[in-house]
């Protein structure tokens, strides 16, 4: 279909993501992929003129609309709330639109409702943003409102992280290469990190950020697919029935490590400090906040893969902001060897790491080698292999996607629903006080003695140390025996 003209009409567009994501990566893309022709409209509550969104779309998708493959369409002005407005907006599509929700969640479930019972030519495509819903009763309902208009494979639900390269990387390496599968189980790999840790701090967000937190903005949507990806059974194929076949499947195995949230969550926020060269203020100081809602800028849990591949095996979710660095990876730690023979030094505490850093990506293969000056002596060695930009791309995949009409990367409606029921636990906990709200100065690593600190436990070792930290994320010793 690449090449087939298409419009986008993006509904809330006066907004940050539109201007700031959205449009730009659409100009890398075609930039990257002149074949297409794409006619971009817009609507939102702003009385914005024909002048002043050929402004905002030529600003910011730059060069591709000079050279007629981006054509400016017409900007409506309407509440997208109001039946009769949204109604007549959606009898003017074209064949081949992509109807992008780029509003508040509030407003776009309205939005669906005001469209209920509308008709949408066939091949329309609904691009939903996250969060979708807020707990898994919202979601669900929200699926059935939406599959009222089409159906479920012309349903985009985004997640950027699932841009095509990232997952395509983390795909190619494990099912394309004989070595790992023998290995990608509990029987070898002793845990798994997936940590998305951002230095900036809030950044004017408070509105949007200060009701979800460092939970809900990324381990319940981005985290939890990652943990998907790496924890699903091999597909048949990587067509989107058998790769959400099995992602989906993963995520129904998935739970809070030992049903205990009070052990297995962590939150905490940050107070004033420095990052680099900025000072930041405390998080309760900044614009916009409510400091009594409690909300978390840092947030890690371990989960468990309740499965004959995985029981057993810690996965632990960790993101959040104002850290000293950003630090997007996924590390797959493998177990210690059965037995390390007498005479070699420097015991290792695992059997080697894999670690998938994220944009740019690397993989690094961390494996133990003896030091030509000291041969017994063990020491840790890494092999890096460079992935290209990968993550910085990834709303730009997104709309590759997007705009063919192809829902492989997009999260699926019992996905979406999973992804709610795996985290209610923990946000009931939260809300009952079960889980201490700590404190981190920005620009330190968080709280000590969480599980993704560095030299995070293998499963042996840890229960040998038995510390109440290592007593969160070991399993009992009956899923070990
Ligand atoms: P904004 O609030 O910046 O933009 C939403 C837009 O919708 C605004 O232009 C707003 O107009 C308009 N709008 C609000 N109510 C109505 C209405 N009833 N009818 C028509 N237009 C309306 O939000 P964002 O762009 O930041 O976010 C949009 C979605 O994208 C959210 O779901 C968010 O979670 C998601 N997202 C955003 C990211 C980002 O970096 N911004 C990143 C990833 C996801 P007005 O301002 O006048 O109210």
């Amino acid at each position: 279909m690449t090449g087939s003209p298409c419009t986008l009409l993006i509904l809330g567009a006066s907004g940050d993501l539109t201007s700031r994501l959205l449009l730009p990566s659409l100009g890398s893309l075609l930039t990257r992929e002149p074949g297409r022709t794409v006619t971009v409209r817009g609507a939102g509550v702003e009385d914005w003129d024909a002048a002043r969104w050929q402004k905002t779309v030529q600003d910011a998708v730059g060069s591709p609309v000079d050279d007629g493959t981006v054509t400016v369409g017409d900007y409506t002005a309407l509440d997208v709330t109001d039946p009769a407005a949204i109604g007549a907006l959606v009898k003017t599509l074209s064949p081949r639109t992509v109807l992008y929700f780029a509003l508040p969640p509030a407003v776009t479930r309205r939005a669906i409702d005001a469209l209920r019972g509308a008709e949408l030519p066939d091949d329309t495509v609904l691009a939903m943003e996250k969060p979708f819903g807020d707990d898994a009763v919202s979601a669900r309902s929200l699926n059935e409102a939406l599959v009222a208009l089409v159906p479920e494979n012309r349903i985009f639900r985004v997640d950027h992280f699932l841009g095509r390269s990232m997952l395509l990387n983390l795909l190619g390496l494990r099912l394309a290469n004989r070595m790992w599968d023998p290995v990608w189980s509990a029987e070898h790999i002793d845990s798994v990190l997936i940590r998305f840790d951002e230095s900036l701090a809030l950044e004017n967000r408070a509105r949007y950020y200060d009701h979800a937190g460092a939970m809900i903005d990324m381990i319940q949507s981005h985290l939890l697919q990652v943990l998907g990806l790496m924890a699903m059974e091999p597909p048949a194929t990587l067509g989107e029935r058998d790769l959400r076949d099995a992602k989906a499947a993963a995520l129904r195995a998935t739970h809070v490590w030992r049903n205990d949230p009070a052990s297995a969550s962590f939150r905490a926020r940050y107070t004033a400090g420095r990052v680099g060269d900025r000072d930041i203020p405390s998080y309760a100081d900044e614009e916009g906040v409510d400091p009594s809602l409690g909300t978390e800028t840092l947030a890690e849990v371990v989960f468990e893969v309740a499965n004959e591949r995985w029981a057993g095996v810690p996965f632990v979710l960790r993101s959040g902001k104002a850290l000293p660095a950003k630090r997007s990876e996924v590390v797959v730690t493998f177990r210690p060897v059965r037995h390390l023979p007498d005479g070699l030094r420097n015991a290792p505490r695992d059997g080697g790491r894999l670690t998938f850093a994220l944009g740019p990506d690397r993989m690094t293969l961390g494996v133990h080698v003896t030091s030509g000056d000291e041969p017994f002596d063990l020491r840790e060695e890494d092999l890096v292999a460079e992935l290209g930009q990968g993550q910085q791309r990834s709303y730009e995949e997104v709309l590759d996607e997007l705009l063919d009409g192809d829902v492989t990367l997009s999260v699926r409606d019992d996905e979406a629903e999973e992804c709610w029921r795996i985290l209610q636990p923990i946000r009931d906990a939260w809300r009952d006080g079960a889980v201490p709200l700590q404190e981190y100065a920005a620009g330190t690593d968080g709280p000590e003695g969480w599980p993704s600190a560095d030299g995070f436990a293998p499963r042996d070792a840890t229960a040998a140390a038995g510390t109440e930290t290592a007593a969160a994320v070991t399993p009992a010793d009956d899923t070990l025996a």
